[in-house]
């Protein structure tokens, strides 16, 4: 009985409902016009653009930080005036739970700890923004989904090409078909560099390129179609440098088949960059590129139509969407299971790839 209170109590607290329990006193909580985002991991994707894109946001903003580097913590209070009440290690990371300021935590963490601490931030009765790629594997996304559900709390994977305007032109002509129907999908996502340091190199953690930007890849070809891959064809790693890529892929080629017998082509590496999505067409066809960069996303048609470049910041149209999302307690525009899927493909194309056959999923 107590328990059922403490749950009823809380979820009114969480949708900021304005349900008095007193008939004595005025105890009206307006819903929150903006949410407090709290930050867990404050690596290179949260310094340079999650906490920069918080500065631009209308529907949330950046109220605390999760940390395992006490050295960072002085100068992200100064840069974005987080007081000491809501600055989080992972031991204490519990404690979030009891923060009225903190409505959703946003996992941005390696690969291989997402599902921890996105299972815990929802067991804190907070929402959850998790990066992609989701998790290892489709067990550790299910379980998300799972925890999240289970405690009422809402969750998206922070696939900020979704919300990209460009990107959303190009998902649009899947339902009015301007170029026909579709004869092939092309998906291509790498950079020329090492493929980072640290975790990136370690397969425990969730590096290499397929996890990094191969995923970018499998959500290209599932939001061009909006159909599902039913079938791994092929697929292959190449390693150029042994000596760096000792555990994890440098490039990784693959074919798909998806649920109607479209075949699509999908490429990534961290070790040479293209960035392209192409979508061909029996009457023509169209394409972006580059297809994920954080700026300059532009495409182009085959009867000339250009798709020119939104100075915006995804970041922000992302945590934005979600947060709106949230407060109007509307549907998640990239919710938990898009990010299960793409795992789900990713896993069939690492047995693919180590097997030699094909893999139906
Ligand atoms: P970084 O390596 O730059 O940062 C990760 C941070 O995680 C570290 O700085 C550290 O923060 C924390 N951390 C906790 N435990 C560990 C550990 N055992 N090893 C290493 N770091 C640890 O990674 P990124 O910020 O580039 O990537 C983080 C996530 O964001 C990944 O899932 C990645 O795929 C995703 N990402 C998404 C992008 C997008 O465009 N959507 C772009 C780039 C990354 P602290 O010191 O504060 O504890």
């Amino acid at each position: 009985m107590k328990n059922n209170r403490r749950i009823f109590l809380k979820d009114l607290g969480r949708y900021g409902a304005g349900v008095c329990l007193s008939p004595l006193i005025s105890c009206q909580k307006p819903p929150k016009k903006s949410l407090g985002v709290a930050l867990v991991g404050l690596g290179g994707y949260s310094r340079g653009q999650l906490a920069p894109a918080l500065q631009l946001t209308k529907y949330c903003h950046l109220s605390a930080i999760v940390t395992g580097s006490p050295e960072k913590v002085p100068e992200w209070q100064k840069n974005y005036n987080i007081k000491d009440s809501n600055v989080y290690s992972y031991q204490d990371f519990d404690k979030i739970a009891n923060n009225d300021e903190v409505d959703v935590i946003y996992i941005v963490l390696p690969t291989a700890l997402h599902a921890e601490y996105a299972i815990a931030a929802a067991n804190a009765g907070k929402h959850v923004w998790c990066e992609k790629p989701m998790a290892m594997n489709e067990k550790e996304c299910q379980a998300i989904i799972d925890a999240c559900k289970k405690n009422k709390v809402r969750l998206s994977i922070g696939y900020r090409m979704q919300h990209e305007k460009n990107t959303k032109t190009l998902i649009g002509y899947r339902h009015t078909k301007p170029y026909g129907d579709f004869t092939e999908i092309i998906a291509q996502a790498g950079y020329a560099g090492g493929g980072g340091t640290g975790w990136r190199h370690q397969k425990s953690m969730g590096g290499g390129a397929m996890y990094d930007m191969g995923v970018y890849t499998v959500n290209a070809i599932r939001y061009a179609t909006g159909l599902e891959i039913k079938k791994v064809i092929s697929a292959e790693h190449i390693i150029s440098r042994p000596e760096l890529f000792k555990e994890v892929d440098e490039t990784t080629q693959y074919q798909v088949e998806m649920s109607n017998g479209l075949i699509a082509q999908g490429w990534t590496s961290v070790g040479e960059s293209k960035n392209l999505l192409r979508v061909n067409c029996d009457k023509g066809w169209y394409e972006l590129s580059p297809m994920q960069s954080y700026n300059g996303v532009q495409g182009k048609t085959s009867d000339g139509i250009l798709l020119n470049e939104y100075v915006e910041s995804q970041q922000a149209l992302q945590m934005d969407d979600d947060a709106l999302a949230i407060i109007e307690n509307k549907e998640m525009m990239v919710p938990g299971i898009e990010g299960l899927k793409d795992i789900r493909v990713i896993e069939a194309i690492f047995r693919s790839a180590a097997t030699g056959e094909s893999v139906s999923l």
